[in-house]
């Protein structure tokens, strides 16, 4: 199963993170900002079947790579597990009934959403 752990801008070690997928880039010292107004998030993926596909990825990319796997699998439901501090949801991915919102402002929403519980 695919899982993706959500990367707090205070467990940057690096001055900078970047997507693996993108290479959308930020200093650590935005990613703060832009992660409190759920305008980007970084998550380090992991996968029990590909232990070599560990990355780090922002959020427009995981949602793209699940959406990918899902596609190579005969369009089946993708189940995914999101680590936040304190919760782990498991999402059941489908592409043709898709829960994950659309349009501009939907990774914020899903961001909103994602970290709605966190302290
Ligand atoms: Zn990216």
């Amino acid at each position: 199963m695919l899982s993706a752990e959500v990367i707090y801008p205070n467990k940057v070690k690096s001055r900078t993170i970047t997507c693996a997928d993108c290479d959308v880039e930020y200093p650590s010292s935005d990613y703060i900002l832009l992660f409190k107004s759920f305008k980007i998030s970084y998550f380090e993926t992991s996968s029990s079947e590909l232990p070599s596909a560990s990355a780090t990825l922002c959020h427009e990319c995981l949602l793209n790579s699940i959406l990918y796997a899902s596609k190579e699998n005969g369009d089946k439901e993708m189940p995914f597990t999101i680590l936040t501090k304190d919760h782990e949801y498991t999402f059941h991915f489908h592409p043709e009934e898709s829960d994950l919102p659309e349009g501009d402002d939907s990774p914020e929403d899903f961001l909103r959403g994602l970290f709605a519980d966190d302290e």
